[in-house]
């Protein structure tokens, strides 16, 4: 199996398939020879290590954000300020081609860095546009009911049209990532 590293979950991947076991050398590929005793690992450091590359690799979030708060001390990346509340961001965004297995590409944002980021980044588009999909459904439930309600005259069919801002149309056209 090969690692996809474009994909935020590697769902069947296993330890053994990441760091297979090397011919008396490390597996974790510090190219270190195995003291006797040992079978996989040189140390226990070795281990734990590849034990969190690898929790990275498989998408898992609490070690990423445990490994990013190790790095980052919970300062943004982008304005320096602390909080304890902060995101795990994706530098280059999975879906535009950036690593989700590496914490190169993760950074800390604070929750406003990370709200401007999501306006000026297509990725997060997809997201708004979910909320679009959702804001577009009320809306037809809403018309609905109101041509139940109502006679419906080609006029008031019009003006329901009109109701759809060009901006949400437009984002309702942006190809989904
Ligand atoms: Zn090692
Ligand atoms: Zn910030």
């Amino acid at each position: 199996m090969v690692v996809n590293q474009y994909l935020r979950y590697q769902r069947g991947l296993t330890i053994g398939q990441l760091f297979p076991s090397q011919n008396g050398l490390c597996a974790c590929g510090c190219q270190r020879e195995l003291p006797k005793s040992r079978k996989k690992w040189h140390s226990d450091t070795c281990r734990n290590e590849a034990y969190i590359t690898f929790a990275i690799v498989k998408g898992d979030t609490s070690v990423i954000r445990a490994q990013l708060y190790l790095r980052d001390h919970g300062a943004c990346r982008n304005c320096g300020v602390i909080s304890d509340e902060w995101h795990a961001d994706h530098i280059i965004p999975v879906s535009q081609g950036g690593s989700a297995c590496d914490l190169s590409n993760f950074q800390t944002l604070c929750i406003d860095c990370h709200k401007d980021k999501t306006h000026n980044f297509p990725h997060h588009n997809a997201i708004s546009s979910q909320a679009v999909s959702i804001f577009l459904t009320r809306i037809l439930t809403a018309v609905g009911q109101y041509s139940e309600r109502r006679l419906k005259t080609s006029n008031e069919i019009q003006h329901l049209g009109v109701a759809i801002s060009p901006s949400v149309s437009s984002a309702i056209n942006c190809p989904a990532n």
